[in-house]
């Protein structure tokens, strides 16, 4: 599965998380900003950034 990051345009790095399901929480690698699968087609994931209000 790949993601490219929302935020960053690089692509997130998903080998660390097994069993990825819309709804989860990840951290792109790249520029660590918290993002939310919002949806999974096939291998491509889409998420949005979480806005953590810091
Ligand atoms: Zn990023």
């Amino acid at each position: 599965m790949h993601l490219n990051c929302p935020e960053c345009q690089n692509e997130v790095n998903l080998s660390a998380y097994v069993n990825l399901a819309v709804g989860n929480v990840i951290e792109c690698d790249v520029c660590g900003i918290t993002l939310l699968v919002n949806d999974i087609k096939g291998e491509t994931v889409s998420a949005e950034v979480v806005d953590e209000g810091k």
